[in-house]
């Protein structure tokens, strides 16, 4: 049996990165007179999605952020929508914008997405920071695929040349964290729902990403011993996209649901909200 994986631990790096933001949040306040502002939009009621904002206004709270939430009903046409976050792209009060995905069937949430001013753009959801995080220019990262990058330079691991697979081509997960990795010179193999012998291509990564949705979806079958593997699940009961058991005895490192890529998230939203309102006060 191999030795069990070395775990990365996504809540302490966070903590440190959380204090980090709220170090700069009070300078920034002090010296400016004004504190970071980060616009919260939520539709409708969804207990998970209510649970997510509020963890993150706390977080914000903590780190001397300021939030301003708008909840709108669950019946809330895109027009409309798109009309409450124009007038937060607009408002110099408000440095950065969360729309809580996912808005509801019937909204168009690209459209939606797209009401953000880039510059406010701070979980990185718009065409504009996706091409950003594409050509490697300035811009805000997705928060996700941005938190698992930290995460992964933390952990010193090397990314030139490493085949890096990305189970899941999500616009707000896996299509972004394939980009990230493309940018560090890994070789990315992005798989999904008609990906065909799945598990003959996890077991050439070097680094796995899983970002599917589904509990323990993979197997100790689907990686190759000695690999780094990212679990982004989030599934209800807490539970990851990896079965953590049969994952632990073959990767080097592998991060644990809870406190991995999760708390990362939020850390690199935090720090991405004091970025915009540096920014945005002239104050970088
Ligand atoms: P999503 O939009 O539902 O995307 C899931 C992806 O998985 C899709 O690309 C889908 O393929 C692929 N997939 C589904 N079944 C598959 C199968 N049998 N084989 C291979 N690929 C398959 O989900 P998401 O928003 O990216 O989220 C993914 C997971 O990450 C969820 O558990 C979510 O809760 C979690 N998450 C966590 C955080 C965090 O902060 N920790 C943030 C965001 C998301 P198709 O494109 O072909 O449908």
């Amino acid at each position: 049996m191999s030795p069990e994986a070395r775990l990365m631990d996504g809540s302490a790096l966070a903590r440190t990165l959380v204090e980090q933001a709220a170090r700069r949040a009070a300078d920034l306040t002090e010296r400016t007179g004004t504190a970071p502002c980060l616009a919260t939009v939520l539709v409708g009621d969804d207990p998970a999605s209510v649970t997510y904002v509020r963890m993150k206004r706390n977080r914000c709270a903590k780190a001397g952020i300021l939030s301003r939430h708008v909840a709108l009903p669950a019946a809330t046409t895109t027009a409309e929508l798109v009309g409450t976050i124009t007038a937060l792209s607009n408002d110099p009060e408000v440095h950065g914008i969360l729309l809580q995905h996912p808005a509801g069937p019937h909204i168009d949430e690209r459209a939606a997405f797209e009401a953000i001013a880039p510059e406010k753009d701070v979980d990185g959801v718009t065409c504009h920071s996706f091409a950003a995080m594409s050509f490697g220019l300035d811009g805000f990262a997705s928060c996700t695929p941005g938190g698992i990058l930290r995460l992964l330079d933390h952990y010193d691991v090397d990314l030139a040349g490493k085949h890096a697979v990305v189970v899941g081509r999500s616009a707000i997960l896996g299509k972004p964290v394939g980009m990230l990795l493309l940018g560090r010179d890994a070789t990315v193999t992005y798989c999904h729902s008609r990906t065909t012998d799945l598990a003959s291509l996890t077991r050439e990564a070097d680094v796995l990403i899983a970002a599917v949705g589904r509990p323990r979806f993979l197997g100790g079958e689907h990686i190759k011993p000695g690999a780094v593997v990212i679990d982004a699940g989030s599934n209800p009961g807490n539970v990851g996209d990896v079965d953590f058991e049969a994952a632990r005895t073959r990767a080097s490192l592998i991060t644990p649901v809870p406190g991995g890529v999760g708390p990362m998230t939020i850390a690199t939203l935090l720090t991405q909200t004091v970025d915009a309102a540096a920014a945005q006060l002239n104050a970088v």
